[in-house]
């Protein structure tokens, strides 16, 4: 037998229920939530001049002692290379040489902006391993922690190259892009509990999940590459190494990846080709950064 199906809604209408559904009023607190965490940790950047999200609650100790428990846990999984090796003494020859004009390419760099640096790297305990690993890979962690895999190697081919990769991780944590992307994971898990508590159902949250996905934290992250090669390559520059050699470094990673990138919009790491456009783009800046502040040797470019 069929039943009437406004049967139900008929009734409800007789009585009507006031207010609201409460799970709208649980959305709202998330939304508002969202909105002054957003608006109450933005921080400008000196050194980009962009606005950024850093959760305030994070205290550059903290950050640092986030990087160095990752960096210990890392080298005691890894086999880093005997420090006396001669791939590990060139490349802290490297670091030390990139190290030493920080201070003086953030406040040149946050000059351009009117703006001071934050001093923030002068808190950092530099630090430089070799992993003996297959993969063309190295990064620089919260605090100054770095480390060169030594895969790399064969693909920089050369010092000035490897300045330019060992600049470009060095700048990632000079900009406090792990705090951002710390500050932006708790945004869309605020997202996640808000969706889970509205009674989306879960493809639906799934969808939502992958939209955000898209839209907001990827973009972010090939914004920090693009960022990070810009600072990386003045910082490069800056100690004395040649950053014409970003151009066929990327153009060696992008094969050695074996060509087969991704399309743009759904990958972390800016297209090859755009990400070399945008490094041609950049290098005048880069040779005039050179001129400027490798003062103290380094090779006679040609
Ligand atoms: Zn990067």
């Amino acid at each position: 037998m069929r039943q009437d199906p406004f049967g139900r809604r008929r009734q409800q209408q007789a009585a009507p229920r006031r207010g609201f559904n409460p799970r709208i009023l649980i959305l709202l607190g998330f939304l508002a939530y969202g909105a002054y965490y957003w608006f109450s940790n933005q921080t400008l950047d000196p050194v980009t001049g962009e606005k950024v999200l850093i959760a305030r609650s994070l205290s550059v100790a903290d950050e640092k002692a986030l990087g160095l428990q990752a960096y210990e846990e890392i080298l005691s999984q890894e086999h880093p290379v005997d420090p006396d090796a001669p791939i590990a003494r060139q490349v802290r020859g490297i670091a030390g040489r990139l190290i030493a004009k920080v201070p003086e390419i953030e406040a040149a760099l946050a000059a351009e902006n009117g703006q001071q640096p934050t001093g923030f790297s002068s808190t950092f305990d530099w630090d430089v391993n070799v992993i003996e690993s297959d993969q063309a890979n190295a990064f620089c962690l919260p605090g100054g922690k770095m480390a060169v895999y030594t895969g790399l190697v064969p693909v920089a081919g050369n010092e000035d190259a490897m300045a330019v990769v060992m600049g470009h991780e060095i700048a990632h944590a000079l900009l406090r892009h792990g705090a951002q992307r710390m500050a932006q994971q708790k945004l869309s898990q605020m997202g996640q509990m808000a969706g889970a508590m509205s009674g989306m159902d879960p493809q639906q949250q799934q969808m939502v999940m992958a939209a955000m996905g898209y839209g907001y934290l990827l973009p972010y992250a090939r914004k920090h590459e693009t960022e990070a090669d810009y600072v990386g390559l003045m910082l490069a520059a800056a100690a004395c190494y040649d950053p014409r050699e970003a151009v066929p470094l990327w153009e060696r990673m992008s094969a050695a990846s074996g060509g087969a990138s991704q399309p743009e919009f759904a990958s972390t790491h800016p297209n090859p080709g755009t990400r070399i456009q945008n490094l041609e783009s950049l290098m005048a800046k880069a040779m005039d950064y050179r001129a400027r502040f490798c003062t103290d040797g380094g090779v006679v470019l040609r």
